[in-house]
């Protein structure tokens, strides 16, 4: 790409379609003291040239790989979140993937994942996500319900 965030003001910049080889190098120095942001995903870029293609911006980290930290601080935030949970909840989360999964495999209709994967920007995961067709559904588990008392009706 030819435009990236810059950091200290928060304004997009471009770079020029051709450069001096020096002018090249001072791009690609600027570029290390890391100022340049994708606009996109917020990740950090560098300068890369190529006489074909000319001076662009390009991602430090590949796509997948941006992913996989997105996956990981998801599940991080998951584990956090979940933290206060009845110990039999990771359990019953863990229960039902299985046996939605086992579903899903037998029809290629459903989705299922954990929610912190398939939803990662969100603020708070459901325990599951379920896709069935183009329909998505959020599974959360409850398990530290108490039965409600009334405590009138029982002092009769
Ligand atoms: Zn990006």
């Amino acid at each position: 790409m030819k435009d990236a965030l810059h950091v200290n003001n928060n304004v997009l910049f471009s770079l020029p379609y051709t450069a001096t080889g020096e002018e090249v190098y001072n791009f690609k120095k600027l570029a290390e003291k890391d100022p340049f942001q994708c606009p996109y995903c917020s990740a950090k870029l560098i300068v890369k040239y190529y006489d074909e293609r000319g001076l662009y911006f390009s991602h430090q980290h590949s796509e997948a790989y941006i992913e996989s930290k997105t996956v990981d601080k998801a599940e991080k935030r998951y584990t956090k979140q979940t933290e206060r949970e009845t110990k039999i909840h990771k359990e019953m989360v863990s229960i039902v993937h299985d046996e939605l999964s086992t579903q899903a495999k037998r029809n290629s209709q459903i989705i299922v994942d954990y929610g912190y994967k398939a939803k990662s920007h969100l603020k708070e995961y459901p325990d599951i996500w379920v896709k069935i067709a183009d329909k998505e559904f959020a599974l959360s588990i409850v398990t530290d319900v108490k039965p409600t008392v009334d405590s009138t009706s029982q002092s009769n």
